[in-house]
């Protein structure tokens, strides 16, 4: 079970993007979403109610402009000859359409989920499912604790993609092995399935 945004897919620079043609500038200094976006030359942060608008309306482009996590797609393709894979995604739901054209697109075939909130809940669901082992990736601190709460079989991955978010991420790797590498993660959730 694989998350998106800052896993697979390089969100926040895609999103830097976005909102610099928007007339708004990033500025990475802690890790959060609204709170680093700035009227250019000022010290004003945008509203919530703007960037949440801001957001949505990147979710809701026809394509979106992300790109691929380095080594993300070949440690996916890999796994999947032995794994069934499923993308756990808290992408807005208006964005559905737009965010599977990405993952074909960009070579992740692979069944979709939509969810929202912490993803404990619907990853036990899942594993409840099946008899082996199964894995969860994400770069949410939360989405891995909830994992742990709910599903405490499931063994958990931290991968944060952009290497500027990297040092600012909460981690906590004595309860979720954090790798941010795709080849190395690749062979680690292998290792750890026992494929
Ligand atoms: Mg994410």
């Amino acid at each position: 079970m694989v998350d998106v945004d800052e896993v697979l897919a390089m969100f926040m620079r895609g999103f830097e993007r976005f909102i610099g043609q928007q007339g708004w500038e990033l500025r990475l200094e802690r890790f959060a979403l609204f709170q680093n976006i700035y009227r250019p030359g000022t010290d004003e942060t945008i509203s919530m109610v703007e960037g949440r608008r801001l957001f949505d309306a990147f979710f809701a482009l026809e394509r979106h402009d992300i790109d691929v996590a380095p080594g993300a797609q070949a440690a996916l393709e890999s796994l999947a000859g032995q794994a069934n894979i499923v993308i756990l995604t808290n992408a807005p739901e208006a964005g559905r359409a737009p965010r599977m054209r990405w993952l074909r697109e960009n070579g992740f075939p692979y069944e979709m989920l939509i969810g929202s909130g912490p993803k404990g809940s619907l990853v036990a669901d899942m594993a409840a499912l099946i008899d082996g082992p199964a894995a969860f990736v994400d770069d949410l601190l939360p989405n891995l604790d909830s994992v742990a709460f709910e599903a405490p079989g499931v063994h958990r991955f931290q991968m944060v993609a952009d290497e500027r978010l990297r040092p600012m991420a909460p981690t906590a790797p004595e309860r979720h092995c954090r790798i941010d590498d795709w080849d190395e993660l690749g062979a680690a959730i292998a290792t750890r399935l026992g494929l």
